[in-house]
């Protein structure tokens, strides 16, 4: 799935940072030059202010305080967006940012179980907590859906909390592009916009419903993309997509909820070490490390999601190293008193092993880490996996949730069928 987080009003965000009084209240900001409105709040636009209209037209309406007006104040703007983007950074696997207060994040790939919406409502909460800017979230399956997604977020009538997800499922696709003016797709242009209109196309479903050929020829290869998009199928890429974009994750809903730092902290290792597992049996190395923990979103009263990202100045393949980061990682979000239901780790931007770079300033020797990391693969694959593993791994001390396990019929002999006759 792909995020799209989109700052509200952002320019007017920002200004209110450091005016909450004009929280509620109609404020713009103009042009440089302060030649026409370039940002309106709500409030604004409640107000029937339109875009672009130029600043004489507002300037007896803020004169009699009814609207508050700023300039371009682009280096705040510039500066407060890269505090933005530095949150996001952390809180997906991948992201691209696509102007100063949009940017797309890469959900690929995570584990069945990982609790996206429930990741994404505290993320809007912790970037309007951390830096004072509404957000709204838009997830889809596809970059175009989730920029309608994102649309959707921002409105109350369809999202209380600022999160809009439009699932895979065909038919919830299609119900959504029902009522939604295709001029408010991305990519469809004023251009598009009158072809379309003139082919009796209004909405995105009308869209849809055309066949692939006739949009082709209509409206190119563009069109055909924006087409294929809106049906739910990506034709449109993630920029940085070539650079390892598969991903290994292990996670787990606990059969109850973890207070202890130590268990929880042995139950991400034993994640970590499961993923290394495999991570070395394709020769690949690690770029970027995510760890997340949660709460029981259906009992707990309070609501704790939170992940954490780390990315690695050398790529690693070795538990001794990925460990402790993980424990540094899940040490910066525990918090005592807490009850975890679940957590899990995911490996992304793999690399090939034998492509890593030296890098000047490694601290840590690689060759040495290397041999050790050998050594622990043979005694595992000699006498067992398990037989050696790391302190802070545990014992599988911790219960995992099992509920639905089926019995091992083939591998147990105390599970195999009995057959009476
Ligand atoms: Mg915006």
């Amino acid at each position: 799935m792909f995020a799209l987080v989109d700052c509200d009003n952002f320019f007017v965000s920002c200004e209110r940072i450091f005016r909450p009084d004009l929280q509620n209240k109609p404020v713009v900001v103009l042009s440089g030059n302060d030649g026409c409105i370039i940002a309106r709040s709500n409030e604004a636009k409640a107000l029937g202010i339109a875009m672009a209209v130029p600043y004489f037209k507002v300037k007896s309406m803020s004169e009699r305080g009814k609207v508050t007006l700023f300039s371009s104040n682009i280096m705040l703007y510039g500066d407060i967006s890269r505090r933005v983007m530095s949150i996001l950074q952390d809180a997906a696997p991948a992201m691209e940012v696509y102007s100063i207060d949009e940017a797309f994040l890469d959900f690929r790939g995570m584990p069945a179980d990982f609790d996206l919406e429930a990741h994404l409502k505290s993320l809007v909460e912790t970037v309007q907590r951390g830096i004072g800017i509404p957000i709204s979230i838009g997830v889809a399956p596809t970059k175009t859906l989730a920029k309608l997604a994102a649309n959707r977020a921002k409105k109350s009538t369809f999202s209380s909390s600022k999160v809009y997800i439009i699932n895979s499922n065909r038919d919830s696709i299609r119900e959504i592009l029902k009522p939604t003016p295709i001029a408010d797709v991305w990519g469809i242009g004023r251009k598009s916009q009158v072809l379309l209109r003139k082919n009796n196309i209004e909405t995105c479903y009308d869209f849809v419903n055309r066949s692939a050929g006739w949009v082709k020829q209509a409206m190119g290869i563009t069109g055909e993309r924006t087409w294929r998009e809106l049906r739910g199928e990506k034709a449109i890429d993630f920029v940085g997509e070539s650079d390892g974009r598969q991903q290994i994750s292990n996670s787990r809903t606990f059969s109850s909820e973890i207070y202890d730092f130590d268990i929880l902290a042995s139950s991400i290792a034993n994640f970590i070490t499961s993923c290394v597992t495999k991570l070395r049996a394709q020769n690949s190395t690690v770029g970027l490390l995510t760890v997340f923990i949660q709460t029981n979103r259906f009992k707990s009263n309070v609501e704790y999601n939170e992940s954490r990202v780390h990315r690695f100045n050398v790529e690693s393949d070795a538990i001794t190293e990925i460990i402790p980061i993980a424990t540094k990682l899940l040490k910066s979000m525990y918090r005592v008193g807490i009850g975890y239901k679940k957590g899990g780790v995911v490996f992304s931007s793999l690399a090939d092993k034998s492509a890593r770079q030296a890098v000047l300033f490694d601290t840590i020797d690689r060759d040495k880490q290397d041999t050790l990391m050998n050594v622990l693969d043979n005694l595992n694959s000699k006498f067992g996996n398990h037989t050696i593993i790391s302190a802070r791994k545990g014992f599988d001390a911790l219960p995992i949730k099992r509920e639905n396990l089926s019995r091992c019929y083939t591998t147990s002999w105390s599970d195999i069928i009995e057959v009476k006759c």
